[in-house]
């Protein structure tokens, strides 16, 4: 029955949809907007968010950000603390990547998201980023979760790669129970059987999680590819489904990233992507 929380209800018996309060939409109620710089999530135009998946170095940091910015991204991503599957993979610069993305805020005038992975460190990242990621291997960090809620500032929180919708809001309300008003959720992909893309990107979610929770939803279509030749593709199926934003990691040199190069968009496919996304927001009402 349209309106009625069972697609997200883990179990009637736990009381499902109560137990959401501060995610579940009411159903006659408009969805919420976040702010982050000039960037409104859940407004009429669709955001784009750019950059590279680790922040690996200033000039390469810089080119990215001069090159999201021209093809009308309204945030910068970049990783300075990043969840690596290998303790010997490439770990991320830490509070020199943070100064690192501050200065290419000044540069561009583009504000910045990046994950904080351990609570410690939210104070440091609070303190120099526009806003927060909370990345997919967190999402069960319930100290985390609680330490980033009180941070004040917006937060993107991105699905577990084997989370169910329930659990997705259930971890937001951890956020918004700490006090946090701001946050967008982001789905990018959830593990199945098929192993010709990196993760199975849940569309379906977005169009659930659109229904029932006032948070706006952005999609993150390049950890669910795994390879770049699907990402603008499946970004234009994401704003066809409803998706208030995108989450795109791009490269100087993708072939050269220390992390997710194989999924990484060059400069010039960013802008088409921008441009063919562009034209599918406007199909539906929107714009980007
Ligand atoms: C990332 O955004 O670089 C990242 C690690 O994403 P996820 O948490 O979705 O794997
Ligand atoms: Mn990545």
């Amino acid at each position: 029955m349209k309106g009625e929380p069972w697609p997200i209800q883990e179990s009637p018996a736990e009381g499902g949809f109560s137990r959401l309060p501060h995610t579940r939409r009411d159903p006659t109620g408009p969805g919420s907007l976040v702010r982050v710089g000039e960037a409104v999530f859940g407004g009429p135009r669709v955001i784009l968010v750019g950059g590279p998946c680790a922040v690996e170095g200033r000039d390469g940091l810089l080119a990215t950000a001069d090159a999201v910015a021209a093809a009308g991204a309204s945030l910068l991503r970049g990783g300075a603390y990043k969840p690596r599957t290998s303790p010997y993979d490439f770990q991320g610069l830490g509070a020199a990547a943070l100064d690192l993305l501050v200065e290419a805020r000044h540069r561009t005038g583009l504000p910045f998201v990046t994950e904080v992975l351990d609570p410690r460190d939210v104070d440091i990242v609070a303190a120099k980023a526009d806003m927060l990621q909370i990345g997919s291997r967190s999402i069960q960090n319930f100290p985390l979760l609680k330490e980033a809620g009180r941070s004040g500032r917006p937060l993107v929180l991105k699905r577990g790669l084997m989370t169910t919708l329930y659990e997705f809001l259930s971890a937001a309300e951890y956020l918004m129970d700490a006090g946090a008003r701001n946050v967008v959720l982001c789905e990018r992909g959830i593990r199945t059987f098929e192993m010709s893309t990196r993760n199975t990107l849940d569309l379906g979610a977005v169009a659930v999680l659109k229904e029932q929770t006032h948070l706006p939803v952005i999609v993150d279509p390049s950890h669910a590819a795994g390879v770049d030749s699907y990402v603008s593709s499946l970004s234009r199926a994401a704003v066809a489904v409803g998706a208030d934003g995108l989450l795109v990691e791009v490269h100087a040199q993708p072939e050269l990233a220390l992390s997710d190069g194989r999924q990484s968009l060059t400069h010039s496919a960013f802008a088409e992507l921008a441009g063919s996304c562009r034209a599918v927001a406007r199909a539906i009402g929107r714009d980007l």
